[in-house]
């Protein structure tokens, strides 16, 4: 990359940027719940990152299409006061003869750092491509029946919206630390297992800043407490953690805290980790590797130093390199030791460095099918099925966004995009300026 400006001018939707009159208001964004056919590339919404204003109703609307088995749930509140939005896929499949035991459940959560948009896009593709192919693939049809499964695409609401309107190069959250001049805690140093602050505790304006205390980051705390609250109160079980960030192409697998403790199921670890790493390769041809955390997370930058220096500062490509991520206080760490979760990983996607943060949107469709074929043989493995290729060919794929969608349990129907209706507005949403509404309407 050599122009870090037009390089994050590119990241936002073209629209913004190749047409001279003003931008259209949001409520004639160019997305419409279009179930006639389409392909990968003029699927509108998988062609651009999409800011909160768009994904919230976006996946509003997948509930009210898919209501047999998509629930819209909130994780909690962010700190400035937004929502946690997390899509439920799941089927309880009825049988009065089997007593129901607590519900196996697996976490695929994104943007937990602020810029990294391929992670909150990949989420949402392979929560749509999980959602419409129930009913029309078999193994993904058992997938949905045999485990609840949360896709969390946006765990730090309040920076990924500051990506969005100031800083696009954003990685903690939003909040308020003791220096009036730095804000925001890294979410993914938060947790309270193996909570480490020494590297950063005199400096709040590091973007690696753990916080004066474990769980203070206040999006970290609220998605534990949603997790315990869910195990203790809820009969979920979680057994998966599949944690999406960017960028270096990595599968990453506990602990993150210490490369000198290894984690007590290490082999499995390993295992599922070249699974997931081989099963996107079979996708997609791109390699991804597999490694501890703690290795993972120490990439010495070309000029020798281990934590390189903030990326705003164009025109020097060396300094465009994976750098430290995690550490003590992961979310890897705390769900698979302190919540007992046996799979958890964290899995850094494209690319290895030429854009970084900054992917071009076209990465979206081939980064969402490498996310998906990674969550989808986690699935598989979980139940069971190890090793397996494809068991059923042709089916087990991706969205195949050139088919119309059929839709579950209820008739199809014309949908129009219209203004947001008055009812709506005491929705918890507010704080986002939603101007738009994806309503469903009947024609006639
Ligand atoms: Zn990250």
């Amino acid at each position: 990359m050599h122009d870090l400006a037009q390089a994050i001018f590119e990241s936002y939707p073209s629209l913004t940027f190749e047409d001279p009159s003003p931008p259209p208001r949001e409520a004639s964004r160019p997305f419409s719940p279009d179930l006639h056919p389409s392909t990968d590339e003029t699927n509108i919404f998988f062609r651009e990152y999409q800011p909160l204003s768009v994904i919230n109703p976006w996946m509003r609307l997948l509930q009210s299409l898919f209501p047999t088995h998509v629930r819209m749930i909130s994780i909690g509140i962010s700190y400035e006061g937004r929502e946690i939005p997390a899509l439920r896929v799941g089927v309880h499949p009825t049988n009065a003869e089997k007593p129901s035991g607590p519900r196996k459940t697996i976490i695929v959560a994104g943007g937990s750092h602020a810029r990294e948009w391929i992670s909150t896009s990949s989420v949402n593709y392979a929560a749509y491509s999980f959602i419409t192919a129930y009913g029309r693939s078999k193994s993904m049809t058992q997938l949905i029946e045999a485990f609840d499964w949360i896709f969390i695409p946006t765990l730090n609401p309040d920076g990924y919206a500051y990506t969005w309107e100031n800083d696009r190069l954003w990685r903690k959250n939003r909040q308020q630390t003791a220096l009036r001049f730095c804000k925001g805690v890294d979410l993914d140093r938060s947790y309270g297992f193996e909570w480490d602050s020494e590297s950063t505790k005199n400096n709040p304006c590091s973007e690696s800043f753990a916080g004066e205390s474990p769980f203070e980051g206040a999006e970290a705390r609220r998605f534990a407490n949603w997790v315990r609250n869910e195990t203790e109160n809820n009969n979920a079980q979680f057994v998966g953690f599949l944690d999406f960030h960017s960028y270096s192409q990595q599968v990453l697998y506990p602990y993150s805290y210490t490369c000198t403790s290894a984690p007590p199921s290490l082999e499995n670890l390993e295992e599922l980790a070249i699974g997931l790493a081989k099963a996107i390769r079979v996708t997609s041809g791109e390699f991804y590797g597999v490694t501890s955390a703690c290795e993972g997370s120490v990439t010495i930058s070309p000029d020798g130093k281990d934590c390189p220096p903030r990326q705003d500062k164009p025109k020097d490509e060396k300094k465009l390199w994976p750098r430290m991520e995690t550490g003590g206080g992961s979310a890897l760490d705390w769900f698979y030791h302190e919540l007992k979760v046996s799979y958890a990983y964290q899995i850094k996607l494209r690319d290895t460095g030429s854009y970084g943060f900054l992917l071009p949107s076209k990465n979206i469709v081939p980064t969402g099918k490498e996310a998906f074929a990674a969550v989808e043989y986690f699935g598989q493995f979980l139940m069971g099925n190890k090793g397996i290729e494809d068991i059923e060919p042709g089916v087990n794929e991706a969205a195949d966004l050139s088919k119309p969608i059929e839709l579950v349990g209820e008739q199809k129907e014309d949908w129009v995009v219209v203004a947001r209706e008055p009812e709506m507005s005491s929705d918890d949403y507010e704080a986002e300026t939603v101007n738009s509404e994806l309503r469903r309407r009947r024609r006639r």
